[in-house]
């Protein structure tokens, strides 16, 4: 077996806390029909930059019950009253297209903003940046391409016709992963169908989000379509589950959390869409291209620090090429560049949280005392400087253990083996999660039928992490209810009302 448990303190660029980015300390305030404001307390969460220690890069509202009922009141009445539900495609189109444009024109001080908030490295972010506008321009264009069907062979005296309508007020919550991403995948699709929406975005990230429903105002968008409001989960995001105006939330991030908010929607038949964990499979079988696949496993557990719904953090090899794979993944690892987020060269940046840094750590230890094989890192690296946990490495790994079934989201592969294609179906099935799913091989047949049999909504044949808007995400299992993007997205944010039209004179009831 190639590597053994090293630290290359040579790959981690330290933060540079001189760097004049760190000055940016932003003030926001929450968009609340088209107005910019503070909380009613004057409460305030601060956002200290994860990956330079102590740096508050952003300021942003503490929102109290009351106050997400004024957005949801704005919401209600500009979905009720307003013009956006009953404007044409066409025109929503265009407004949205100019939120696209607008993304683009301020791709770098969002993408700042986004690496300082979230901790990502400044290159990825404005790549997502420039796929957030892409989002924004997918569902414009499919805005006015919405219909609804009609039924011209139910009888010469009858036409059905189905009217899609907006579902109503979306509430809809996020996490700190990809803030913008994740709202970009959800508001155009929901106001594309017609909706208004509450945003209330995860209170560690909250800058992007506003500055989003900013540029959508800027674009002209009407007031009360597109709020946000920030706060904590309780009793920000609570209330928008809760509270009998939203008709429906969709909720982004924890299991727990979504299963309560599954609960409290349930009670008061609210619609819900939830996408929720994952610890996606990479199934590598022996004929793969493995500098390909090794390349793509690396990107697949380390992008986003591990931090990632999509990763692919369960490694599931073929017994017969591990060692050659192994040799070139550590390879990788070993050399890859992680630290500070505001360096251009860096490629995996900081953890969201001090809490969860030992939350992914405890999960390492949790690998070592169960007996699995640390080939690389397993510890925090420049601790005084921000929240930085090395690549690592496991090996060794049998189905049972934490490490091999549980989301850990951090920068950590779980390394196992396969003999059979069957073998490597079951391990990827055997979670209680269906997020997402790869398989390396240049055997397509062989490949496209392990796909078809694994439980997941997001697969990949030699790729990983890979995205476009057309292409439906969503999760089975306890990953999730619903789909977002595509066609399929507009669907959820959507009513389907079937209307039955007698031609001629009804045939009596009572004659
Ligand atoms: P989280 O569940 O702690 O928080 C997500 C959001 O819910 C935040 O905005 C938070 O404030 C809010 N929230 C918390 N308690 C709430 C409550 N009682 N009522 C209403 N809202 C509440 O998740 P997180 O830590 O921000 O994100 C990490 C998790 O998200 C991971 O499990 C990850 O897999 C998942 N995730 C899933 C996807 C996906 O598309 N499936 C994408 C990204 C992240």
């Amino acid at each position: 077996m190639a590597g053994r448990k090293t630290i290359l303190l040579s790959n981690f660029i330290a933060p540079d806390s001189r760097d004049p980015r760190l000055n940016i300390k932003s003030r926001y305030r929450m968009l609340v029909d088209g107005k910019s404001v503070d909380a009613a307390s004057g409460r305030t969460i601060d956002r200290v930059s994860p990956g330079h220690a102590g740096v508050v890069v952003g300021t942003w509202p503490e929102a109290s019950a009351d106050d997400v009922r004024l957005a949801i009141a704005a919401a209600r009445r500009a979905f009720d009253t307003g013009p956006w539900p009953r404007m044409s495609g066409a025109e929503r189109s265009r407004l949205m297209f100019k939120v696209a444009d607008l993304i683009l024109a301020h791709q770098e001080e969002l993408a700042l903003a986004e690496s300082l908030e979230v901790g990502k490295p400044i290159a990825q972010a404005r790549g997502e940046i420039g796929f957030c506008a892409d989002l924004w321009s997918y569902a414009a264009g499919q805005a006015r391409a919405l219909e609804g069907q009609s039924h011209n062979n139910i009888g010469d005296d009858r036409l059905g016709l189905v009217l899609r309508e907006p579902v109503g007020v979306v509430g809809i919550i996020t996490p700190w992963n990809f803030p913008f991403i994740i709202a970009s995948e959800r508001v155009p699709w929901a106001i594309g169908a017609g909706c208004t929406v509450v945003l209330k975005p995860s209170e560690f990230t909250s800058g992007t989000s506003i500055r989003m429903a900013e540029l959508a105002r800027e674009a002209g968008i009407p007031d009360g379509v597109f709020n946000v409001v920030t706060g904590y989960g309780d009793p920000a995001g609570q209330v928008l589950a809760e509270d009998p105006g939203v008709d429906m939330v969709a909720f982004t991030g924890s299991v727990r959390v979504g299963t309560r908010l599954g609960e409290i929607a349930a009670r008061s038949v609210k619609r819900v869409g939830l996408e929720l964990g994952g610890k996606g499979p990479q199934i590598v079988f022996a004929d793969a291209d493995l500098d390909a696949a090794a390349d793509g496993i690396a990107y697949g557990v380390y992008h986003n620090a591990g931090q990632c719904c999509i990763s692919g953090s369960r490694l599931l090899v073929e017994e017969s090429i591990r060692d050659a794979l192994m040799e070139r993944l550590l390879d990788i690892s070993r050399k890859v560049t992680f630290g500070d987020p505001l360096n251009e060269r860096t490629r995996i940046g900081a953890m969201i949280s001090e809490a969860h840094a030992q939350k992914v750590h405890s999960y390492v230890e949790a690998g070592v005392a169960a007996g699995a094989e640390l080939l690389l890192g397993g510890e925090r690296v420049g601790r005084e400087a921000g929240l930085y946990y090395a690549p690592t490495v496991f090996a060794g790994v049998t189905p049972d253990m934490s490490i091999a079934r549980e989301e850990i989201f951090g920068p950590v592969l779980s390394t196992l083996t396969f003999r059979t294609a069957e073998e490597a179906v079951a391990m990827a099935n055997a979670t209680e999660f269906g997020l997402s799913a790869s398989v390396w091989s240049t055997n397509l047949e062989n490949a496209l039928q392990s796909i078809r049999r694994i439980r997941a909504g997001r697969c990949w044949i030699n790729s990983v992490i890979d995205g476009t808007p057309e292409l439906p995400i969503g999760g089975y299992k306890k990953s999730g209810l619903g789909r977002e993007l595509g066609r399929y997205g507009f669907d959820e944010y959507s009513q389907f009302k079937g209307v039955h039209v007698t031609l001629g004179r009804p045939a009596p009831w009572f004659a």
